[in-house]
């Protein structure tokens, strides 16, 4: 029930000390031993379940700081979330010196986010529609992504994101984690989970 008991990078367990997480959530517990051994999860949870620590923490365990190149990919509905999302990831990389995260949302303006995607990241936070443009102009390189998380996506769905959120899947590199966070499990959900995952576990909290 406790972080200090999982097999995680000593910089991270320092972090969740400085944040004063000690007990996992039920869907830390439930997903986080998972997510550490880079088994493709899908997760119906709420928000306020302490989903984003859970794949935070596992991407962040598996990154690389010292290769530069963009190693994870998380696709968030709106910009509100997707600034929540890389603020969290922040917070548990604090004691990891130079993680380089990088908010890519649409509603901004691009001179600032071609100046960032130009001076690279390790992890890019971002709604569909942005990422894909700024892909489509070859900004941002896929190639070296290790994994890859949809959070909220039946929100994502709702807005009308499917087709970008498919063609981006098509652009990602075949070997990679894949992790899903949703808060309900329609079935356009399951098509697309059935469509990228790998005997994945399901885990409903
Ligand atoms: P989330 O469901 O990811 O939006 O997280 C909900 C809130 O719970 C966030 O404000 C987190 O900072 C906090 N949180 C996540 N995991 C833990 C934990 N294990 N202990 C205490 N707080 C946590």
């Amino acid at each position: 029930n406790l972080f200090s008991e999982i097999e995680l990078k000593q910089e991270l367990l320092q972090g969740l000390g400085d944040l004063n997480y000690v007990k996992m959530t039920d869907v830390q517990k439930q997903s986080i031993p998972y997510i550490l051994q880079k088994k493709d999860v899908i997760v119906e949870a709420q928000t306020g379940s302490g989903k984003t620590a859970a794949f935070g923490l596992g991407l962040l365990n598996q990154l690389d700081v010292k290769v530069f190149r963009l190693q994870s990919l998380i696709l968030c509905p709106t910009r509100e979330l997707a600034d929540q999302v890389a603020n969290e990831l922040r917070k548990l990389a604090k004691k990891i010196h130079n993680v380089k995260i990088l908010t890519i949302c649409g509603g901004m303006p691009y001179g600032p986010q071609i100046s960032s995607l130009k001076h690279g990241a390790h992890v890019i936070v971002g709604t569909p529609g942005r990422v894909h443009d700024h892909l489509l102009k070859q900004r941002i390189n896929f190639s070296n992504i290790q994994s890859f998380i949809l959070d909220e996506a039946d929100r994502m769905l709702e807005m009308g994101f499917k087709d970008t959120i498919d063609d981006l899947i098509e652009k990602l590199p075949d070997r990679r984690q894949n992790l899903l966070f949703s808060a309900t499990y329609p079935k356009e959900i399951s098509e697309i989970s059935n469509h990228i995952m790998k005997e994945p576990i399901f885990i409903k909290v």
